[in-house]
């Protein structure tokens, strides 16, 4: 949560996913204060207009996977802040790899998401227990 107490942008990204993919309309982002010990809760409704936003994203997002290209660095993220300290990718993020470097180096193997999507489809089991 920011100071201004808004809800992240990315946080409310996310919620909207699950919400689609479970089919709801309406859900709740939860924050637990560590500062106030307080709880806040936030609220979103999913309209057809937000989605289209989401789903205009989330197609950028393949796209750009298809040129196995990079995203850029998070603007949020800068070396010792939270978000950089909590990261597994800082090495790669702010290390001495040159971007080309570094995107070789991300999708090597990697043949394309319509063959990574249809390879993960084929390992689920209809009858899996997990599901
Ligand atoms: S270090 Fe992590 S959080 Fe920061 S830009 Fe890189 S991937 Fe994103």
């Amino acid at each position: 949560m920011f100071k201004n107490h808004e809800a992240k942008a990315e946080h409310l990204l996310q919620l909207a996913c699950y919400m689609k993919a479970r089919g709801v309309r309406k859900g709740m982002l939860l924050y637990d204060s560590k500062n106030t010990n307080d709880y806040i809760i936030y609220t979103l409704t999913l309209t057809k207009k937000k989605w289209l936003t989401i789903k205009s994203w989330c197609e950028n997002v393949v796209t750009q996977m298809d040129r196995k290209q990079l995203p850029p660095v998070a603007e949020a993220c800068h070396n010792g802040n939270y978000l950089f300290g909590r990261c597994m990718f800082k090495d790669f993020c702010f290390g001495k790899m040159t971007p080309q470097e570094l995107e070789r180096k991300v999708y090597a193997g990697f043949s394309g998401v319509e063959e990574l999507w249809a390879e993960h489809l084929l390992g689920i089991d209809d009858d899996d227990p997990a599901e």
